[in-house]
């Protein structure tokens, strides 16, 4: 079904990624791959239909969980998890490891203490078959652990052969610090990765995909309702869906705008929420920014008079340009514009 509301795992519930998947497909015998694009473009189904296709042993760590302050024991929480759900799998490859116990249907891993297992120790043992392991929203990786997280993964990528690491980001900017793709330090630093960037829908493949929805879901919709839902969501496969599900239900318009963008809403005061947990200066600048931005204050200029009329006080020129900096890696602007319209609009309500 192409309006499920969950990631996809099927080829034929995946619309229009027939080039994104085989690319995917045949480069799966590389060391590390990374699998880029916003918020809802379809990267979680991808991943999972490409694993599911290559009929190869995979572990899914959802790195969405991870607070930002994670320690160790969160990172083998998550492991844990994703070892458990593909046991049947590898059960034969980690049975014998060492600060590896498996009760039943569940994997338990020792971190620290005399009987631990360490990343690489893992990985190493997780080599003596082919096993893909990807790693979803791996930028929240970024942090206190990631230097030594980085070095288990760069050992990986230099001696075991069989694996293959994806990961995957919304926040494109972030998951690059993460790899440390410019960063010489970085223990992946000059490693080659291949790239997949996942692009949003034509408004053609847009207005097909919710024909099609509608279709299967025996939903009569007419035409102008269609090319409205695209001129609002433009073409994100993830906002077409939760529209597309909302007007099988029986909502108008009006009501499917009001409550995605309230669905927006949400995730954007969290964005702002955590810098104000930095400081409450920090929190209310990102929250003006933004705004000024939405309101079509589109270059330097325009925006920094915007923002100084807002804060009724002078401003650094470092400070907004860290603000906009963050915003481009987090993937919310580029180039002052939003990248969801969703999220343009949902601003205007903070
Ligand atoms: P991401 O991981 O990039 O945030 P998801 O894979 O979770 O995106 O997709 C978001 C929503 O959009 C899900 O409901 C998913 O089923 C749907 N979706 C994404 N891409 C496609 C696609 N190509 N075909 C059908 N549905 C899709
Ligand atoms: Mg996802």
């Amino acid at each position: 079904m192409l309006f499920d509301e969950r990631p996809k795992t099927r080829r034929e519930d995946l619309f229009n990624r027939d080039e994104e998947l085989n690319q995917l497909l045949a480069n799966l015998h590389r060391p590390l791959i990374v699998v880029s694009g916003v918020r809802r473009i379809g990267k979680t189904s991808l991943l999972l239909v490409a694993l599911n296709e290559s009929k190869l042993p995979f572990i899914l760590v959802d790195a969405r969980k991870l607070k930002d302050n994670y320690g160790w024991k969160d990172v083998y929480g998550l492991l844990s998890q994703a070892l458990s759900s593909s046991l049947d799998k590898i059960v034969d490859v980690i049975r014998k490891v060492r600060g590896v116990s498996i009760l039943g249907t569940s994997v338990e891993l020792s971190w620290k203490g005399k009987r631990y297992v360490s990343l690489a120790d893992l990985f190493d043992h997780l080599n003596q078959k082919r096993i893909v392991i990807a790693i979803d929203e791996a930028q929240r990786l970024r942090g206190p652990l990631s230097r030594e997280i980085r070095e288990a993964i760069a050992h990986a990528y230099d001696y075991d052969r069989n694996l293959t690491f994806i990961l995957t980001g919304s926040e494109v900017g972030l998951l690059y610090d993460f790899v440390g793709v410019e960063d010489h330090d970085s223990p992946l630093y000059g490693r080659y990765f291949y790239e997949l960037r996942l692009d949003r829908f034509s408004r053609e493949s847009g207005v097909e995909f919710l024909r099609r929805g509608f279709k299967e879901a025996g939903k009569n919709v007419d035409e102008g309702m269609i090319q409205e839902i695209v001129n609002f969501f433009d073409g994100i496969p993830g906002w077409l869906t939760l529209a597309g599900n909302y007007v099988v239900a029986g909502k108008n318009i009006e009501e499917v705008k009001e409550m995605s963008l309230g669905v927006a809403v949400n995730e954007i005061s969290n964005l702002v929420r955590s810098k104000r947990n930095v400081s409450e200066i920090v929190g209310r600048r990102y929250r003006h920014t933004l705004k000024c931005i939405s309101e079509g204050n589109n270059s330097w200029s325009k925006l920094y008079e915007c923002l100084t009329r807002r804060e009724g006080s002078t401003l650094s020129s470092n400070s907004l340009s860290n603000i906009l900096q963050q915003l481009e890696k987090m993937s919310i602007i580029h180039d002052y514009e939003f990248l969801d319209p969703v999220y343009r609009e949902a601003v205007k309500r903070l």
